[in-house]
């Protein structure tokens, strides 16, 4: 199984100019005071894994540039690069501006071709890819059974493998 090693951010919320996060390992903890960044790290791999505004905590995509808050912006974009790595050690770069751009190393640059290669290692971008964002632990929790295990088969893609699956149960 594939894991991230560490994110780029450019410009983007509280980090001014480039800076890298991690590397990380299979399992990571982030840690801080309040207001400290935890969050904007949440949110940077979310823009990066292509999530519109409303969850990124912003109303506009160019509020996520540095400094934008408070009317400041120190550049007319933000960039989030993550570089994930596959069984084989072998990295791909997933790269999203506030500009519109995506960029990788190994595939090509449209926003859908972007979304398909995220796809290709397990990221479905309309699934929420199962962040689970600050306040929103309770909501899950709460939710009908039911609606929980469709949010995971659509998580985990089995959806897709539904009907067969009960076709070979039947025969
Ligand atoms: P808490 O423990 O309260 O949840 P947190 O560690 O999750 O806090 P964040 O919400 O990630 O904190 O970060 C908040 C900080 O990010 C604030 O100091 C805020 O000023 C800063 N911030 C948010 N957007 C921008 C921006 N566009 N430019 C610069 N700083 C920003
Ligand atoms: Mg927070």
């Amino acid at each position: 199984m594939g894991y991230l090693k560490q994110i780029e951010v450019e410009n983007f919320k509280s980090w001014r100019g480039k800076q890298v996060i991690g590397p990380f390992m299979r399992f990571n903890c982030i840690i801080g005071t309040n207001g400290s960044g935890k969050s904007n790290v949440m949110d940077a791999l979310s823009f990066a894994m292509g999530e519109r505004t409303a969850s990124l905590r912003v109303r506009h995509l160019r509020d996520l540039v540095h400094g934008a808050h408070i009317g400041r912006p120190v550049s007319d974009t933000a960039r989030v690069s993550l570089h994930y790595c596959d069984d084989e050690e072998q990295e791909t770069v997933f790269c999203r501006s506030v500009s519109g751009q995506y960029n990788g190393v190994r595939f090509p640059f449209t926003l859908a071709k972007y979304l398909e290669a995220l796809e290709k290692i397990g990221i479905v971008t309309k699934a929420r890819n199962c962040l689970v964002f600050q306040g929103a632990v309770e909501s899950i929790a709460l939710k009908d059974p039911k609606e929980r295990t469709k949010m995971f088969e659509i998580i985990c893609q089995s959806k897709e493998y539904a009907e067969k699956y009960d076709k070979m149960k039947e025969a």
